[in-house]
């Protein structure tokens, strides 16, 4: 501890008096009233560049934990970095929010959650541990940090402003004065008391009590070029008026755990329980190794990706929350619970390293999630998506929803057998494309038997019930010699360019009377 500031040389560094006192902070975000059990938790991303699905990852579970508690989830802004701040990204987040179904519960009276909005109260904080002695103003330049860290290097020392290389941490009052008369505008440091020799204890939700030597920096609170917080002090500051009881957060802030948990005590106030997520791996398709995903190499990684190519939303959770939770996939397949939200995740089970993100995995949940919806879901989902996502041939592919719908009927009525082809609904448009004659090419590699087309053509009313229809087929196999699955096959391909379709008489109803006729015409 060093000597406090006056309330006036406080002023004069902080570049105004504190709008609050600590107390008065109190009074204003008072202990939340939730039952007990409750976890108040918030997402807070920096928009700094795309949303990462380990943040998507992070983010399911503050909502989770604070849904499956009755508590509160927050959506916290966390624009304190102005440099690297990236316009858009809010917007994207706010997005994916809505889009997987988190909602927020951004309670006026804890807020701003903007923290770029909220620098009344930091610099309040601020003042409070200037009062104390607990912090100090420091002076120093860019290019004196630089030399200060040559030094530590070249004599082998920790780098880092701490012990007798903290030039400023025990300036007099005339010597700060000195400073200010000249126009510098300091940053706000963390007095530290710590000594590395000694080991803090720390706990970790998932991976328990652990201990690191005591940080002896005096880390910056408040940055001298725009009087912003650090990440550290502003996650201090928020987390404890936010009366947040859980932070879950990247493992990339293990290493800073024991500094935050100094400034709590420093503080005096109660540290939040901690869970550090591990990142989301892959396994790489040149090397068959499992690797962190990559920003440049996986397109996977951006958030933004599932939206764009209309992966079903609650699959990419179920995805994400059965990797939280692996007895999820054994509960659903069991019909135990019928989505992630009714589940119960429990912290201690969350993946401590290495979570594996796997495409094909998601394909299996995105197939399995589809086949379960209602066609009026399953067309909604499409069009939707269309709407906002789509390209001008699938824009045009949703004009007709009679049509639609009933191209998306096909092989949905029966419960044991409902085909499980569809797996976003980019892929379903392209899917169902030939359906539509504006995107049809009829397929003229096939070596048709165009006998067995005319044949079935004379007899073909559309009319007819599934049996008649089979009759028909059976019948014109017999006539020229060939089996009845030669002559569905070669209309199946007249029908949809494909050798491979769903039920050949549903196809052929959805196409109708005029088109089935059209397109065996185009080939004999
Ligand atoms: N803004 C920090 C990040 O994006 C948040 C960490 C936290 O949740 O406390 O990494």
């Amino acid at each position: 501890m060093r000597n406090g500031l006056s309330k006036d040389l406080i002023a004069r560094v902080l570049g105004g008096a504190p709008k609050y006192t600590l107390e008065e902070l109190e009074a204003k975000f008072p202990p939340r009233q939730l039952k007990e059990g409750a976890f108040v938790t918030r997402f807070a991303p920096s928009p700094t560049g795309f949303m990462h699905i380990g943040n998507l990852y992070g983010a399911l579970i503050d909502y989770k934990l604070a849904q499956q508690s009755g508590g509160v989830f927050m959506l916290r802004i966390e624009d304190t970095d102005t440099k690297r701040e990236v316009s858009g990204v809010v917007e994207v987040v706010k997005n994916a929010m809505a889009n997987f179904g988190f909602k927020y519960n951004n309670d006026e009276k804890y807020g701003p959650y903007y923290q770029s909005k909220r620098k009344d109260i930091y610099h309040s904080v601020a003042a409070y541990l200037l009062e104390k002695g607990l912090a100090y103003p420091c002076f120093l330049k860019a290019e004196e940090m630089d030399e200060i860290r040559k030094k530590q290097t070249s004599a082998g020392f920790a780098t880092g402003i701490y012990g007798e290389w903290a030039r400023d941490r025990n300036l007099t009052d005339d010597e700060i004065i000195a400073h200010l008369d000249n126009g510098e505008v300091p940053s706000i440091r963390l007095y530290s008391n710590g000594n590395p020799e000694n080991r803090i204890y720390c706990k970790d939700s998932v991976r328990g009590s652990i201990s690191f030597p005591e940080n002896n920096e005096d880390l910056v609170l408040i940055k001298s070029n725009d009087g912003l917080p650090t990440y550290h002090f502003a996650h201090l500051v928020d987390d404890h008026f936010m009366r947040t009881t859980h932070v879950v957060r990247g493992e990339e802030w293990l290493p800073s755990l024991p500094l935050h948990y100094q400034l709590f005590r420093t503080m005096g106030w109660t540290p939040p329980l901690y869970i550090h997520t591990s990142t989301l791996d892959k396994i790489d398709s040149e090397t068959g190794k499992q690797r962190k995903m990559s920003k440049r190499k996986d397109p996977e990684c951006n958030v933004d990706f599932f939206l764009q190519e209309g992966w079903p939303t609650e699959s990419v959770i179920e995805y994400l929350g059965n990797i939280l939770a692996s007895g999820y996939e054994d509960a659903k397949m069991k019909g135990a619970v019928k989505n992630y939200w009714e589940y119960e995740m429990k912290p201690k089970k969350i993946p401590m390293s290495g979570a594996l993100f796997d495409m094909k995995k998601l394909e299996w949940w995105a197939k399995e999630y589809i086949a379960t919806m209602s066609v009026p879901d399953l067309v909604k989902s499409v069009v939707d998506w269309a709407g906002v996502y789509g390209n001008d041939d699938n824009k045009k592919q949703v004009e007709n929803i009679d049509y639609l719908t009933s191209i998306l009927s096909i092989e949905r009525d029966n419960p044991k057998r409902i085909r499980k082809d569809f797996i976003t609904w980019q892929q379903t448009l392209k899917e169902i494309a030939p359906f539509f004659d504006f995107l049809f090419t009829p397929n003229r590699e096939y070596e048709y038997n165009i006998d067995a087309l005319r044949e079935f053509l004379a007899g073909f009313n559309e009319s007819d019930d599934k049996d008649s229809w089979w009759q028909k087929i059976v019948y014109t196999a017999e006539k020229l010699g060939l089996k009845p699955g030669e002559v569905a096959m070669n209309l199946r391909v007249a029908m949809l360019g494909r050798t491979n379709t769903p039920d050949l008489y549903s196809v052929m109803q959805v196409l109708g009377g005029k088109r089935v006729r059209d397109r065996i015409s185009m080939i004999i």
